[in-house]
């Protein structure tokens, strides 16, 4: 196959990709102090694949973690899509994806997939901040590199700055333990200022939903993210299935990463907000069964807080 076969196929699988030598991310990251393993590869292929704004609320009974995990966990979907892009190609590569000592959001400037937003994302000048990205890492026969031109930026704006609730991002950077989707994927006890902002199972949406860079976007679904009725946790379930029980009812699903625990913890906070007693029985008993003590000192911490309002002491 061609290098002209190889950008086809990369075009068909991925929303935008990008080629640039390691040299030039190496480089950069040295600039930033960033730390990187030994790399032998010579080019990185930056690629992105984006999924749609769609927002579903948490009920009394079912619960809903961050967008980007609707439909298929995109951890398998990007290293699919690679796979696909690499058949019969006799080149030797590597797939990174997420979980990596290298910073995928830099790659993706370098290679011009977009420009890096206050809110700490990148964005894509067509799909906005809704894309998930990856590097495959290879030795390609090519000297030269493949950047898109990016001539955008948030300039002045700076609404998710002030629509952050816990006021994690500053102009510029980040208080990473301030952000929400940070500490609710983090497995430690929440302090009552955590468990007063967490809104979500697992994540937050905020600063992509107000950003103007997000609306008049490409709507495209690719067919792995369409719904597949998993978004929904059922309370009942993460409080009464053991950890394989929910991971087999709820396989291939991103929130899954971490584990069934987090997801209760989480899942409490958003009990206390809608002042949900139905399942103060099964917190105490999963209380007393459960053997992470970060589980069970959020979890009494807010058994309490339950029981107080649904018996408010007299004045
Ligand atoms: S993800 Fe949420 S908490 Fe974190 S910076 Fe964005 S709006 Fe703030
Ligand atoms: S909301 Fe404004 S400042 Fe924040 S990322 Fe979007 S364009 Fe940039």
């Amino acid at each position: 196959m061609n290098l002209y076969d190889f950008q086809k196929r990369l075009n068909f699988e991925f929303s935008e990709f990008g080629i640039i030598k390691t040299e030039r991310y190496l480089k950069e990251a040295s600039v930033l102090n960033l730390v990187f393993p030994e790399i032998s590869y010579k080019h990185m292929i930056v690629v992105a694949l984006s999924y749609p704004k769609r927002i579903l609320n948490s009920t009394k009974n079912e619960h809903y973690a961050s967008m980007y995990t609707f439909g298929r966990d995109y951890h398998l979907v990007l290293k699919e899509k690679m796979a696909k892009v690499m058949q019969g190609f006799d080149y030797e590569y590597e797939f990174a994806v997420d979980n990596h000592p290298f910073d995928e959001r830099l790659a993706a400037q370098l290679a011009g997939i977009g420009f890096f937003g206050k809110n700490q994302l990148i964005i894509n000048p067509s799909y906005g901040s809704f894309i998930f990205l990856g590097i495959i890492f290879i030795n390609l026969a090519m000297e030269s590199e493949i950047i898109n031109k990016i001539d955008d930026s948030c300039g002045d704006c700076r609404i998710c700055i002030d629509s952050c609730p816990t006021n994690a991002l500053l102009n510029p950077g980040y208080k990473r333990e301030k952000c929400i989707s940070d500490f609710n994927q983090t497995k430690k006890i929440l302090s009552d200022t955590e468990i007063k902002a967490n809104y979500c199972l697992f994540g937050c949406d905020i600063c992509q939903l107000v950003c103007p860079k997000n609306v008049n976007i490409k709507t495209t679904t690719h067919d792995e993210f369409a719904f597949s009725g998993k978004e929904a946790i059922k309370v009942r379930d993460l409080f009464t299935f053991s950890e394989k029980q929910f991971r087999k009812k709820y396989e291939n699903m991103a929130y899954l990463w971490k584990g069934k625990t987090i997801l209760m913890r989480n899942s409490l906070t958003l009990l206390l907000r809608q002042k949900n007693s139905d399942y103060n029985d099964l917190i105490k008993q999963s209380i007393d069964k459960h053997p992470m003590p970060w589980y069970k000192n959020t979890a009494q911490n807010i058994l309490s807080k339950l029981n107080k309002s649904k018996n408010p002491q007299p004045e």
